[in-house]
């Protein structure tokens, strides 16, 4: 027998359900997922912040525009605070400040900077070397709960009436008569005429299923290490702080620091795992920049950050393919601009309003890779 719907998600990730969480409100809606828990992919090993240093306009006005929703969240999202306040500092040596005055210029329409000389840099981060002579500090960075927005999507997505159904990979997707199938490798069949694809780093792969021209995806692994602050560090007080280059990021995490050596590694879609490389190569730079020694790595992660091929997400439908939704292309920025991203589905489904003015739709249309090689 087929379940029917009005919208079948495909991803389990924070894409997909803060999507159909939103869009319960309006119509039936199921959340495919392959695995058997939400967010085991890359929407559960990011590095959870809410930051301007990365992506370019469009990635930081979505991000500007999701803040509001990770402050205040709508009610029935549940209790728990869905991030807390740490400030970002991004750190230069003199031959990077050339770097540091092109990026304040950059973040500075959407966020309040302010510009760190030496002591100010070693104030907010005692750990970084005397090198880091210059910074920019944005005492407003958010630190995610990557878990409550999951669960806070969720819970909002049930109360609504629509389905997760996690151990449900789908496996075949047909077009017919108006209206998209699709079974699942346990052999259930779901109907709807439209349907999301939030895959991820998979999302290519889902569109060939669907007979859809993929837009040439790009999944790259990124690594992170954990491991021990020296004796006396205190830990909540300092930043996530970041080269102006992309080189190294570091945090407090859970009692120790985590680090990452910005690694972009290109990787097929699959379940990723740290590379030894990598990982001593997040040591080594974490004792190139700061006075620490990395003597014990505690753990290690890797997740796969997905681009299109300019690196703006794409989100919308696709144009050679009725009711066949694209959300993708989230690459290191879909947690902290989930919110605006779901609310522009929402508006691109249902017809509400659009919601961030400094955004045009024509720069996230899907089409703009058709007929690039993919
Ligand atoms: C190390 C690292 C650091 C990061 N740091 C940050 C950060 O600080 N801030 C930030 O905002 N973002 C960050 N990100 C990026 C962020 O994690 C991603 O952009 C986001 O999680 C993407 O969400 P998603 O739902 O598209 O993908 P995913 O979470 O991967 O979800 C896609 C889901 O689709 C499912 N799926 C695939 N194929 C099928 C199928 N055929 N049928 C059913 N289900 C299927 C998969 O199982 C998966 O669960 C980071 C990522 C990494 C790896």
């Amino acid at each position: 027998m087929t379940a029917r719907f009005d919208i079948i998600v495909i991803g389990g990730g924070i894409a997909g359900l803060s999507a159909a969480a939103m869009l319960a409100e309006h119509a039936q809606v199921v959340v495919l997922e392959a695995e058997e828990q939400i967010g085991f992919h890359s929407s559960g090993r990011s590095a959870t912040m809410v930051h301007y240093a990365l992506g370019d306009r469009v990635v930081r006005a979505l991000t500007q525009a999701s803040r509001v929703f990770f402050e205040n969240p709508p009610d029935g999202f549940g209790d728990i605070p869905l991030g807390r306040r740490m400030p970002v500092l991004i750190h230069a040596r003199d031959d990077e400040l050339a770097d540091l005055d092109a990026l304040e210029a950059d973040i500075a329409p959407f966020a309040t900077l302010d510009r760190l000389d030496s002591r100010g840099v070693h104030e907010l981060c005692p750990l970084l070397k005397d090198d880091a002579r210059h910074g920019l500090a944005d005492r407003n960075g958010i630190r995610l709960d990557p878990h409550a927005l999951l669960q806070g999507n969720l819970r909002q997505l049930r109360s609504r009436g629509g389905e997760l159904h996690t151990g449900s990979r789908a496996a075949a997707i047909e077009y017919q008569a108006r209206v998209w199938s699709v079974r699942t490798d346990k052999g259930d069949k779901y109907s709807a005429p439209i349907l999301i694809n939030a895959a991820g780093s998979w999302a290519d792969q889902v569109a060939r299923l669907a007979g859809v021209q993929p837009l040439g995806l790009e999944p790259k692994r990124r690594t992170i290490i954990t491991f021990d602050a020296p004796a006396g560090t205190i830990l909540e007080e300092l930043p996530f702080a970041k080269t102006v280059g992309e080189e190294l990021y570091f945090a407090p995490e859970s009692g120790r620091l985590f680090a990452s050596p910005m690694d972009e590694v290109p990787s097929d879609p699959c379940d990723a795992q740290p590379d030894e490389y990598e990982v001593a190569l997040a040591a080594h730079r974490m004792e190139e920049r700061t006075t620490l020694k990395v003597d014990r790595i505690h753990s290690r992660w890797a997740g796969l950050r997905t681009f299109t091929p300019d690196r703006k997400p794409a989100v919308d439908f696709a144009i050679d393919a009725h009711g066949f939704f694209w959300l993708a292309g989230q690459g290191g920025f879909g947690l902290q601009t989930s919110p605006a991203m779901a609310a522009i589905v929402e508006s691109l489904i249902v017809g509400t309003p659009w919601p961030i003015p400094d955004v045009d739709p024509s720069e996230l249309l899907a089409d703009r890779f058709l007929g690039q090689p993919a």
